[in-house]
């Protein structure tokens, strides 16, 4: 059960990869408006970027809450996503369907909170404040933990106060963090919008 949980989790972050850039971005087609295979959820993100853009992170749609139509669009395609994975996982694993679950409910929680506190967001979801603010917003993919974009090469860092403790997005001992830290600098690094000169420390 705990290790199908696991490898759900595994599964839901790469998920929120995919779905993210090629259903809520949509694939950049030249002379034409982008394409989704979801319309709707695409219009609704792009009207988030906006809003975010225009508030220093704010989203007054959670405010509002499922009055608002892109809050009420996003919570349907989260239990709708939730609901066909787990279906589609619980024959295969338990913990796998209940993973599905737990991440939509994350998600919504995690997503929410981060637009309703952005300072809250800077400090716990670092990489989706980039993906909002940074010039280029189309990178830094995952929203709950960044593990998909250190994977991918898609973890685009803006500043140092923006750069995660380690490349799960999860508060470890500092010794496990340094560890963490060394693994991704040396095969998954992550980039960086201006090449800060690293500063050079002279013992
Ligand atoms: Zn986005
Ligand atoms: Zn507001
Ligand atoms: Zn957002």
């Amino acid at each position: 059960m705990l290790k199908g949980f696991l490898v759900g989790l595994v599964v839901a972050n790469g998920f929120e990869w995919v779905a993210h850039k090629y259903i809520l971005h949509g694939t950049h087609r030249s002379g034409k408006p982008r394409y989704s295979p979801v319309p709707d959820s695409m219009k609704s993100h792009w009207e988030h970027h906006r809003e975010v853009r225009k508030t220093t992170f704010h989203d007054h749609g959670y405010v509002e809450g499922i009055s608002n139509w892109r809050t009420k669009n996003e919570i349907i395609s989260l239990a709708v996503v939730a609901g066909a994975a787990s279906v589609l996982f619980y024959p295969i694993s338990k913990g796998m369907a209940a993973a599905a679950v737990y991440s939509a409910c994350n998600y919504y929680y995690i997503h929410r909170r981060a637009h309703l506190e952005p300072d809250w967001a800077m400090k716990k979801i670092p990489w989706h404040y980039d993906h909002h603010m940074n010039s280029n917003q189309d990178a830094n993919w995952c929203v709950t933990k960044p593990w998909f974009d250190y994977i991918l090469g898609t973890r685009v860092i803006s500043s140092q106060n923006l750069q995660e403790q380690n490349p799960l997005g999860i508060a470890l001992p500092q010794s496990i963090s340094k560890v963490l830290n060394f693994v991704a600098e040396n095969y998954f690094p992550a980039k960086w919008v201006e090449t800060m000169p690293k500063l050079e420390v002279k013992v």
